[in-house]
């Protein structure tokens, strides 16, 4: 099998529906999927785009339109993570600001129990 932008032997159409080398709205004419299959002496066999398409929902693939959907629905899932690893990251900035201050807070405590202890308060 392969693709080709234009069906170049006999019968020159889709053999499941039929679409011959008809210009599509961008002036493009393919792709068909050339079978590589000789029938009916000679002839070539071609599925159009959308037959193949077809052929391949039938056996699980997904549809254009269902790849449009889920690629919509990644790049929403992709933006609410950027936006949940902001919150995180400044999370985690405060909470490490914390700790450096709760640690200068303790160095303090004990220098001045110390400086007690000297004195014998
Ligand atoms: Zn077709």
């Amino acid at each position: 099998m392969k693709l080709v932008e234009k069906m170049t032997m006999q019968p020159f159409t889709c053999l499941y529906c039929g679409k011959g080398n008809i210009p599509n709205n961008d002036r493009t004419i393919g792709p068909f999927v050339d079978l590589e299959r000789d029938v009916n002496f000679n002839e070539t066999v071609y599925v159009c785009e959308k037959c193949a398409l077809r052929v391949g929902s039938c056996v699980g693939m997904i549809t254009a339109d269902e790849q449009r959907e889920l690629n919509d629905q990644i790049k929403k899932l992709e933006k609410e993570l950027h936006n949940t690893e902001a919150k995180l990251d400044k999370r985690t900035r405060q909470r490490d600001l914390a700790r450096k201050r709760l640690s200068v807070v303790g160095t303090s405590i004990k220098v001045i129990r110390n400086e007690k202890e000297k004195v014998g308060a």
